[in-house]
């Protein structure tokens, strides 16, 4: 049996391991730096380095890795071993604190979205000490920001952390109003649930789609998908069940406090849910969570898929970011305690979430635009592409009342009936749940619901506490002047509520009458990535980030310009990819088995006029015509292809695939899944939906 006291963080140069090996006045100054947001001299960093590698070796470990998130949504690492050489011919093995506070990796084939040049190709890695270095793979790695040779941020921990920091100055000043003068820092908390998909690797292993993709390009509807509700909550497969352990325990020992795991709606689709910590902490694990997911699977013989849409006609994955604003670690600032409308500070805070959101709604959009999330957004599985803030019956209640002016009348959290004597009673929640909002306050805390499961959360937080901090400075601005506090805060949250109210929406997201409403409120609705990107650089964007310092003018085209780039190759590897598996697997086999029935025809038309070849014939009439518009949709596709490498800018190219080549894929997939209904089994080259789905038994 695992003793899960003893494994957890056995990885991590954490707290508990810096105290009992650094001495004292290194461990406090490292401590005041992870606390305060301090730098740390380079004589402390030679202690902590060689500590570091001391306890690293004992764990077995050989090499030391910078770890960083450049903008590519998965985690770059480049291995140096411990070893120095000494005379002798023998080597001694060296970490010092010069090495572990910053490294230079020539890393010019990461993206940069034009802000480096190959020629200038040298980056910086800096330490960053608010989140533990960790053993994986025999390897230290030392979580790191990567930032360019003129300093230029070129990752998503940089901009997360300067936005952490945004966060902290804005809402001291606010927390100073309130006569908070001992606060020191304020976090924002993150919690992200990860879905995810298990397939076996060796039906995995015959699909190129999957393998090059991630995501199933072709494939009929199986006879059953998730209609009966069956797998939600369902029973744990064994196989499945001894994967989830594994993973527990391999995510326990890199200290991540990995809590909960169920099935999810789709058949093979499956969820873990961390505990909450730090943003930048929430925001590295999470990265480990999606790595380690991939290779526990392996192990199993099992393939785990994190794309958005894996596959059609059943949910797709996505991530929920649970979102708060903690006080020296401690107090919650969402948490509206007992009487929430006696709670002016909790109310402020709240409000300053609801103005960040309905101003900056384009900027959260774009930061979950994906080509994969496209697919999932507004599918009626996931919320729709209009940004609106679930707030719960008594809280909307609360702000109605004050901005009428009337006086709330407190609903007391009553007992609530639920008819069988034998249960307990259980206290009513202020708030209901609502599963269809993107953005749901669930009792102490904000759950931003659109994110794609193959993406890192940093983007999302990053803009969250960016807009958060700018709604805060602008509260703070107004209140230092305020003579009469109380009645100023009070008016400042009446008059902020009465601009943002067409943010809240209680109701049902997933509703036609919903998209006609919110458009009527002045909502954006942004159905693809190439039109939500752009809002990356826009005036309002651009004000917001440099005032905060989160990013400079040029680091957000830069951001704009990879995100647009990653969106065309995208589409442009899964047209390729549909080109092939068309040209050298399905065609052949449509043909193949046109020519069976053929012969099959003329095999029964020699027998005699009495033979009745109806049923062949009118199976070969339906086979040839759909082959003939598949040839037709390959054409176009393939002409389409050969045009997408001329565009003067990337957004030029990122509308193409929208516009052009998507729909040309959509119409080939759809003859291809028709034929696949009519080809016998044998012929078609590919394992089916119900094959992949149902997999693992
Ligand atoms: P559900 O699936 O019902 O939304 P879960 O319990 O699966 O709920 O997930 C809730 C997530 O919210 C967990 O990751 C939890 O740690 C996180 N969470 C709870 N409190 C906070 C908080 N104050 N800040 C950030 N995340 C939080
Ligand atoms: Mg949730």
């Amino acid at each position: 049996m695992t003793n899960i006291q003893e494994i957890f963080g056995c990885q991590v140069f954490n707290e508990t391991v810096m105290q009992s090996r650094l001495p004292k006045d290194t461990y406090r100054s490292l401590i005041k730096t992870i606390k305060d947001g301090k730098t740390l001299d380079i004589d402390t960093a030679n202690v902590i380095a060689n500590a570091m590698k001391d306890w690293a070796i004992e764990k077995g470990a050989t090499h030391f890795t910078h770890w960083f998130q450049p903008m590519t949504d998965v985690t770059a690492e480049k291995h140096d071993s411990f070893i120095t050489p000494v005379s002798g011919g023998k080597v001694m093995l060296e970490f010092s604190g010069k090495t572990l506070v910053r490294g230079e990796p020539d890393a010019s084939s990461l993206p940069n979205g034009g802000l480096r040049s190959t020629f200038e190709a040298r980056g910086y890695t800096a330490w960053d000490p608010t989140s533990f270095a960790f053993i994986k793979d025999d390897t230290l790695c030392i979580p790191t920001a990567f930032c360019s040779y003129g300093g230029e941020s070129l990752d998503k921990k940089t901009p997360l952390l300067r936005s952490m920091e945004a966060v902290d100055k804005q809402a001291l000043r606010v927390l100073r109003l309130f006569g908070e003068n001992n606060v020191t820092r304020v976090t924002t908390t993150v919690g992200a649930e990860q879905e995810y998909f298990l397939i076996d690797k060796e039906v995995y292993n015959k699909r190129p789609d999957l393998k090059l993709c991630n995501r199933t390009l072709f494939g009929c509807r199986s006879a059953k998908g998730q209609e009966l509700d069956d797998h939600y909550f369902g029973k744990i497969k064994p196989r499945v069940s001894a994967y989830m352990k594994e993973l527990d325990e391999e995510l326990w020992k890199l200290g991540i406090l990995s809590k909960t795991k169920h099935n999810e709606t789709a058949p093979a689709q499956h969820e873990l849910a961390p505990i909450f910590t730090s943003a930048n902490v929430a925001t590295d694990h999470n990265q480990l969570i999606m790595e380690m997911m991939k290779t526990v699977a392996d192990r199993h013989g099992m393939v785990c898929i994190l794309h958005e849409k894996p596959f059609e006609g059943i949910n797709g994955s996505g991530k929920h970011n649970n979102w708060a604003i903690c006080e020296d670690n401690k107090i919650n600032l969402l948490n509206p305690g007992d009487s929430p409308s006696q709670n002016t500070r909790f109310l402020l805070f709240i409000t300053a979430v609801i103005k960040a959101v309905d101003d900056y709604q384009e900027l959260l959009r774009a930061s979950v635009a994906t080509a994969g999330n496209d697919r999932r957004l507004g599918a009626g599985e996931a919320p729709p592409a209009v940004i609106s803030i679930f707030l719960g019956d008594e809280l909307t209640a609360i702000f109605e009342a004050l901005e009428k002016g009337e006086l709330y009348k407190e609903r007391k959290p009553s007992d609530l009936e639920i008819g069988a004597r034998v249960l307990p009673k259980l206290p009513q929640d202020t708030t209901d749940r609502n599963r269809t909002s993107p953005f749901a306050f669930t009792g102490n805390k904000f759950e931003f619901r659109m994110l794609g499961s193959a993406s890192s959360i940093a983007d999302t937080n990053t803009i969250l506490n960016t807009a958060i901090a700018e709604s805060l400075r602008v509260f703070a601005d107004e209140l230092e002047n305020s003579k009469d506090f109380d009645t100023d805060v009070l008016e400042l949250i009446k008059k902020t509520i009465k601009k943002h109210s067409r943010i809240i929406f209680n109701g049902n997201n997933y509703a036609e009458e919903w998209h006609k409403e919110a458009k009527k409120r002045g909502l954006v609705a942004l159905n693809s990535t190439s039109e939500a990107l752009p809002y990356i650089t826009d005036k309002k964007s651009i004000e917001l980030f440099t005032t905060h310092k989160v990013f400079t003018e040029s680091e957000l085209v830069s951001r704009r310009d990879v995100k647009l780039n990653t969106y065309s190759k995208t589409l442009k590897i899964e047209a390729l990819t549909m080109l092939e598996m068309v040209k050298r697997d399905i065609l052949p086999a449509v043909i193949n088995f046109k020519g069976k029935v053929s012969s099959e025809i003329l095999a029964l038309s020699a027998i005699g006029p009495e033979m009745d070849c109806s049923v062949e014939k009118s199976l070969l009439a339906k086979v040839s015509k759909l082959s003939m518009k598949l040839g037709r949709a390959l054409k176009t596709l393939e002409q389409l292809t050969e045009k997408s490498d001329d565009f003067s800018t990337n957004q030029a190219e990122a509308d193409y695939y929208n516009d052009k080549m998507l729909p040309a894929m959509n119409t080939l997939r759809e003859i291809v899944d028709e034929l696949e209904t009519m080809v016998a089994r044998e012929d078609w080259p590919y394992p089916s939906y119900t094959e992949m789905l149902y997999s693992v038994r």
